[in-house]
C-alpha cells in the first residue's frame, strides 16, 4: 500500500494526486481535493460528513448498501491524521 490523503483515504499514486502548500510545495499528507493552497477546501467538514460523501461512489463501486459503505467509509476516517488530530485539539 502506497500513501493515502489522510482527510478522505484517496490512494496518492501521482504528484498531481497532492494537495500543495500556498508556495505550490507538495503537500505529502493529503489529496489535492481535500488540501490546496496551504488550506483544507473545506476546513468545517467533520468526519461524518466526509463520510456521506465517500458512502455513496463506494455503495455503487462494490455493489453493497450506502449505510454498510457508510460504516466502512468511517471505519477508514477514523485512523486518518485530520480526523485524529481534531479529536486532540
Ligand atoms: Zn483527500
Amino acid at each position: 500500500m502506497g500513501p493515502s490523503c489522510q482527510s478522505c483515504g484517496l490512494p496518492l499514486m501521482r504528484p498531481s494526486d497532492f494537495g500543495k502548500e500556498a508556495n505550490g510545495v507538495l503537500k505529502i499528507d493529503y489529496c489535492g481535493y481535500c488540501y490546496d493552497k496551504g488550506r483544507f477546501t473545506e476546513p468545517d467538514l467533520t468526519i461524518d460528513q466526509m463520510a456521506d460523501k465517500l458512502a455513496v461512489p463506494m455503495a455503487e463501486k462494490r455493489g453493497m448498501p450506502v449505510e454498510a459503505a457508510w460504516a466502512q467509509a468511517k471505519e477508514v476516517l477514523v485512523r486518518l491524521k485530520r480526523w485524529r488530530a481534531r479529536e486532540a485539539k
